[in-house]
């Protein structure tokens, strides 16, 4: 197992916003978790990469205790988060934004490839090098927050929500990405609302309601459940 969660109660303030969740990932797979608005998909991700504490339960990582690790200590074991709405640094350039990413790392030449690479993955970033962030489309922005996650290079991706606000065609692209990331030997944990693309990438897939996790399994058998299908996939 790459990571094992293990019972987490995550609370904000009175609301218990995680109740007892525990899931994994193995060394080479897309898992996904779906659910709707609120249901503790991004709490989740913020808990592994330690922006938030878990009141219970553990978090293990290539068998190593991480929970509530500092959020730079665990970038530097290998877990990058894209956030949800990307947070990219609008005032600094795409060359910028990107070397941010690296910054638990010292190495200029090492980071030089490792921004080539991540080049190889999105073209369109080269052409805009030396545009700023905020200047971007909402696309590109993607692209540049998934880019900057690789910087640090993760062996573990969380992506947040990366088809929000994407036209269908510019989905299809970025999850085809998700999939050659994947390919080259990148484990992801992907949060996502468009559950129907979602399980058409992942290998195995949860569902998150309220705070819990209501379902699992296989992406295809999870995909082919009557109440999935219902209440996610529109069918
Ligand atoms: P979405 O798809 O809308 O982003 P989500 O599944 O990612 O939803 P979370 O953002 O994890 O859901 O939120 C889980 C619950 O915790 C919700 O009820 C939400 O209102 C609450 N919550 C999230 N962030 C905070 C916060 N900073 N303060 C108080 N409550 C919060």
């Amino acid at each position: 197992m790459l990571l094992e969660v293990h019972n987490l109660n995550v609370y904000y303030g009175a609301i218990h916003a995680l109740q007892g969740i525990s899931f994994h990932v193995d060394e080479g797979e897309i898992v996904t978790l779906i659910g709707a608005n609120g249901a503790g998909k991004s709490t989740t991700l913020r808990t592994i990469s330690g922006l938030l504490r878990t009141r219970t339960g553990y978090i293990r990582y290539k068998g190593h205790d991480i929970t509530n690790t500092p959020a730079q200590e665990i970038v530097k074991m290998g877990i990058s988060h894209v956030p949800e709405g990307r947070k990219i640094f609008a005032p600094l350039t795409v060359r910028e934004n990107l070397l941010m990413g690296a910054y638990t790392r010292n190495d200029p030449n090492e980071i030089q490839r490792t921004m080539e690479r991540v080049f190889t993955s999105f073209p369109r970033l080269k052409e805009r090098i030396n545009q700023l962030g905020g200047t971007l489309s909402g696309g590109e922005q993607q692209m540049l927050a998934m880019g900057r996650g690789l910087m640090s290079r993760p062996t573990l991706l969380l992506l947040d929500e990366p088809s929000m606000g994407l036209s269908p065609i510019l989905v299809e692209e970025i999850f085809r990405i998700i999939q050659e990331i994947n390919q080259q030997g990148t484990s992801i944990l992907l949060v996502e609302q468009n559950a129907h693309m979602a399980l058409s990438i992942a290998h195995r897939a949860y569902v998150l309601e309220t705070g819990r996790i209501v379902l699992s399994g296989a992406a295809k058998e999870v995909a082919e459940n009557p109440m999935v299908k219902a209440a996610y996939l529109g069918v």
